[in-house]
């Protein structure tokens, strides 16, 4: 990466064009209309990549995108405006104010796995908060890289919005080492995080990490079994697995685990049909990497169902397992993968303590039908987010903000907290010159009690 063009990058921001709402509402426009004319690209990018259908890639990529720009600019007016704030008495007749401010030129790195839109939503908030962003898609998507990388080239001059591509082992360090960034924004695994957050400290840069994690599932005795199954099976097979948020494994009560498991295989046939290989559906592993470190889960526990694999065409069959020793890889690794565990538990106090083996999901699920045990399980699982009776779906709602807590992340985005992320909110207090009484200055002997009925 040459220097020089992230140099330009910084000259561009300092010449204010960014700033203004017009300018911004403008480029977030041109974005929106480039990734609607792009559509069938898209669409034939994530196949190649993922073998996504094209009404999940609309669901979980482009449309979803597409909502954030809607969110966005419906909004970006009020978010940018100066809000008011009250003063406090010591300072009146003072007026307290927070200015939204860019934070300058960003970096955005993205993964594999929705490689379209965890690239595409982050810079929805880095332009609409009036920045320059360098954005890095995965190596590993490659089809999806060349369409997001001819959007951008085509909407955005480089010294605004660069797209870098490459090895990010290479291409990142080399980056972050050269020049400083005013924020990192980075989604992935929670080993390369941990390097993007060394790289961050050492420029004092400030940073967003949306990293991984085991997210449990929880069934109670009174949850709604069937609907439950067909909630978990969605979250937990669509993109084959290959989602931050997915039912890691499930926690089921010792006797509903038969009935649960059957439910489950029974929505993954009438989702998939009976040949899931040749659903068109259901998508593939990302590669073969991937692939191998997946299957050698296929064999820690007793096969529910499902276990088919075929390497050339990277398919891994959505699978059950039962019978799953809690020290084995399957129950310690991030699964990432259509490979779902079942647990059964006895106790809510054995069912915690299995949680707590893997603590801070990036999510947390819990199935009952009762407001007060849902509330016993939020309570006792600090989760990045969660839902009562549903997966995966908390981070479809632009008004929730979305990310991790402890070992899954740090920072959250989405709609107006995707604003917030990009911005500095400057504190601004502007005191007028006609009142200055003599009191608020030195000596202050004889005035303990006048600062004591103003402070306090
Ligand atoms: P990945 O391997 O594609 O890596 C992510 C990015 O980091 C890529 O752009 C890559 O080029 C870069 N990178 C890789 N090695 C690097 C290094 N040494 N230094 C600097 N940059 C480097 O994707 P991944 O990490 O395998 O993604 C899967 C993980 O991401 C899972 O753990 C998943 O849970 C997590 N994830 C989290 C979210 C979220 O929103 N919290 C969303 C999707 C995925």
């Amino acid at each position: 990466m040459e220097l020089t063009s992230l140099n330009d990058m910084r000259r561009y921001f300092e010449s204010g064009i960014t700033q203004p709402y017009a300018f911004r509402k403008q480029q977030l426009q041109s974005l929106q209309r480039a990734i609607e004319s792009h559509e069938e690209d898209i669409y034939k990018a994530l196949a190649a990549d993922l073998k996504k259908s094209r009404e999940e890639a609309y669901a979980s990529e482009n449309g979803f995108t597409l909502e954030e720009l809607k969110v966005t600019l419906r909004n970006l007016k009020e978010w940018m405006a100066p809000e008011g704030v009250p003063t406090n008495l010591f300072n009146l007749p003072s007026r307290s104010y927070i200015r939204k401010e860019p934070l300058g030129v960003v970096l955005i790195i993205a993964p594999w796995n929705y490689p379209f839109q965890l690239l595409l939503t982050p810079l929805i908030g880095a332009i609409a908060a009036g920045n320059c962003a360098v954005v890095k898609p995965s190596e590993f998507a490659p089809a999806t890289a060349e369409v997001v990388g001819r959007i951008i080239k085509q909407v955005f001059p480089p010294e605004y919005v660069l797209f870098v591509e490459g090895d990010g082992a290479a291409v990142i360090p080399d980056m972050m080492k050269e020049f400083r960034f005013d924020h990192v924004f980075y989604t992935g695994s929670t080993h390369v995080g941990r390097i993007i957050y060394q790289l961050a400290a050492d420029k004092l840069v400030p940073v967003t990490l949306e990293l991984g994690g085991k997210s449990p599932a929880v069934i109670e005795n009174d949850a709604n079994l069937a609907v439950s199954a067909r909630r978990i099976t969605l979250a937990k097979f669509m993109n084959a697995g290959q989602t931050c948020v997915a039912p890691d494994y499930v926690l089921v009560p010792e006797n509903l685990l038969k009935p649960f498991a059957e439910e489950v295989t029974k929505c993954i046939h009438k989702f998939y049909g009976e040949d899931v290989a040749n659903s068109s559906e259901y998508g593939r592993i990302i590669n073969q990497k991937q692939f191998d470190r997946i299957s050698s889960y296929l064999h820690s526990g007793t096969l529910l169902s499902g276990g088919k694999t075929q390497r050339d065409d990277l398919y891994i069959e959505p699978t059950l397992l039962s019978d799953v020793s809690l020290d084995a890889p399957v129950m310690s690794d991030e699964i990432f993968g259509p490979v779902l565990p079942l647990i059964p538990y006895s106790t809510r106090e054995q069912a915690k303590s299995v949680i707590a083996r893997n603590p801070n999901p990036l999510a947390f699920y819990v199935f009952t039908e009762s407001k007060n045990t849902a509330r016993e399980w939020l309570d006792a699982v600090p989760a990045g987010g969660a839902c009562v009776n549903n997966a995966n779906l908390h981070l479809s709602n632009m008004d929730l903000p979305f990310g991790g807590v402890g070992n899954s992340g740090i920072g959250s985005y989405h709609g107006k907290q995707s604003f917030a992320v990009f911005s500095h909110y400057k504190s601004v207090m502007r005191t007028p010159t006609w009142f200055d009484p003599a009191m608020k200055y030195p000596p202050f002997k004889g005035k303990l009690w006048l600062l004591k009925k103003l402070i306090g």
